[in-house]
């Protein structure tokens, strides 16, 4: 008798949701992290006495995308969302400032009264895209193959009009997308820097559906779990232990355990545990080159594609609420602030990072969720995160160690332009530079992707041909986390998918 129905390595919010499935499903589950607390790239932690910080992934839009909220009852769990509404707002150094609302039709007539013709020209972007939208939507909660792919995207309603029009654009860079529909650069920079958040730079060809699934933004908007972004994955764990699972923390798997050709069980500190089934949610290459035996690790795990890093992250502690140069009202607070003057800025970014330096005053998303979330500061207080792009893992010169300081005071510099005193008001703070990432957090090359979000590693090719259905190569060993399909942000949609196929083996009794 095997010590459990099934193991789940890695307690990022993928693994956890996978073992969510298979716990209320009522088997048998075994979660094993290797940090002091479950969550990964999606967990809050008290940093500066009195203030929680995240520590990874803050902005929850895509899994609001999602039944998974609603199917595990992660309410009745203690997990309550927190709405941003306005989702987006860009303020600019000249004094002028743009919002994005969750409702499409506030958010055009805004930015008609601001700019004329640009609030019909945003409502044609939205008729010609939210199809499109939403059939990636429906992508991202399958499991890829190329029947499913054609189904929705070619033959289902993904592309109401004309292909010989939507093809082409589908194809271009996103940078060029919005010139097809705008005139204002107000309104086209905030869209593409929203749209940089995946990694992939604006000029480069191929990646178009970045911008063009910003129709969902009006879908299923931003949130915020009460208590920080870690309370998604604390609330999981609940979930799992409430429906019998065991999750054990501080446990770093070392090795896979195989018998024949099938992986059954792992090795963690000192102690073997077995199991049906193993599932992986940690980055592939810690599946495929530390967990493995070398015998069985797949040949294509040493090409697949990590990058160098792309963002580092200032997170700070105010004693007041940051005030913006362009508007002071709480709206301003409420929502992601999409700091970048032009696309040049991004351009310009992905420049430097080509060149394996850190990028000078970098464009910014700051978020400042205190003004939504009074647990996460001390009356009075403000929590301030500020990601900017693009940050090189390897460097040309130097080391991260040393250059931090530097880097962080130049990206507080950045943000002061726009809100003059922030400095002034720091009481406490955590750079979040590539290495961090990598060292504390388990992100190779501190991708927080795990994988580059380009073409040639998505959908059937995520992590590898032969491997996109969330199964590996050995028999007993399967899949889950941003290294999968649909790859990284918060979405759990991979975890999703993930318990699906493992659910379905186990019920059929396959393994
Ligand atoms: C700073 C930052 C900001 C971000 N901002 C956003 C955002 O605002 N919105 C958004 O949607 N996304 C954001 N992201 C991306 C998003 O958070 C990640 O892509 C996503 O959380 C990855 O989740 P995961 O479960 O797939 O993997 P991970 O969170 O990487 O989980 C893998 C887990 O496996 C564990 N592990 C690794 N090796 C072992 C081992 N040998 N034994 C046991 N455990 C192991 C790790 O410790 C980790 O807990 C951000 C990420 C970072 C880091």
């Amino acid at each position: 008798m095997p010590d459990f129905d099934v193991i789940l390595v890695g307690a990022g919010h993928n693994g956890l949701i996978t073992a969510a499935y298979l716990a209320k499903a009522g088997y048998k589950v075994g979660v094993f992290e290797r940090r002091a607390m479950v969550g990964g790239a999606v967990s809050t932690e008290e940093i500066v006495p009195g203030y929680r910080f995240d520590l990874g992934g803050s902005a929850h839009i895509l899994i609001r995308l999602t039944p998974i909220v609603e199917e595990l009852e992660l309410e009745k769990f203690g997990l309550s969302y927190l709405e941003l509404d306005p989702v987006f707002f860009a303020p600019f150094k000249d004094g002028d400032a743009v919002f994005f609302y969750r409702s499409a039709d506030k958010t055009i007539e805004h930015f008609e009264s601001k700019f004329p013709g640009e609030g019909e020209a945003y409502r044609r972007f939205l008729a010609d895209w939210s199809p499109f939208a939403k059939t990636v939507k429906d992508v991202f909660l399958s499991t890829p193959s190329p029947f499913e792919l054609g189904k929705k995207f070619v033959f289902g309603k993904a592309i109401q009009g004309d292909w010989k029009k939507a093809l082409p654009m589908i194809l271009k860079p996103y940078g060029e997308v919005v010139d097809h529909y705008f005139k204002e650069e107000k309104i086209k920079s905030p869209m593409v820097w929203m749209a940089a958040q995946s990694g992939p730079p604006p000029t480069e060809p191929l990646n178009a559906p970045f911008l063009l699934w910003h129709p969902l933004y009006h879908e299923g908007g931003a949130a915020r779990p009460k208590g920080g972004s870690g309370m998604l994955t604390q609330v999981l764990q609940r979930q799992i232990e409430h429906h019998g699972g065991k999750v054990f923390v501080n446990s770093p798997v070392s090795r896979f355990l195989m018998s024949e050709k099938k992986v059954t069980g792992i090795h963690c500190n000192g102690i073997d545990y077995t199991a049906r089934a193993v599932v992986s949610g940690t980055h592939a290459l810690e599946t495929f080159t530390k967990l493995l035996p070398s015998e069985h690790q797949p040949e294509q795990a040493k090409s697949l594609r990590v990058g160098n890093g792309f963002g580092a992250i200032l997170r700070l502690a105010l004693n007041k609420p940051i005030a913006y140069k362009a508007f002071s009202g709480i709206e301003s607070r409420i929502a992601l602030q999409l700091l970048c003057e032009n696309r040049q800025e991004v351009n310009r970014a992905f420049g430097h990072y080509l060149k394996g330096e850190p990028t000078p005053r970098p464009p910014i998303v700051a978020m400042s969720f205190s003004a939504v979330d009074a647990t996460l500061a001390p009356p009075g207080g403000e929590v301030l995160w500020l990601w900017a792009q693009y940050f090189p893992y390897e460097l040309q010169h130097g080391h991260w160690d040393e250059i931090a300081p530097a880097v962080a005071e130049d990206i507080l510099d950045t943000f002061e332009e726009y809100a003059p005193g922030t400095k002034a008001s720091v009481v406490g703070s955590l750079f979040q530079h590539p290495l961090w990432l990598e060292r504390e957090l388990g992100l190779y090359r501190a991708n927080v992707m795990h994988l580059e979000m380009t073409l040639d590693q998505m959908f059937m090719l995520r992590p590898m041909l032969g491997m996109s259905e969330y199964k590996s190569h050995i028999k007993g060993l399967y899949l889950t986390g941003a290294s999968t399909h649909p790859g990284g942000g918060i979405m759990g949609a991979s975890g999703r998918n993930a318990a699906r196929v493992v659910l379905k083996d186990l019920d059929k009794k396959r393994i």
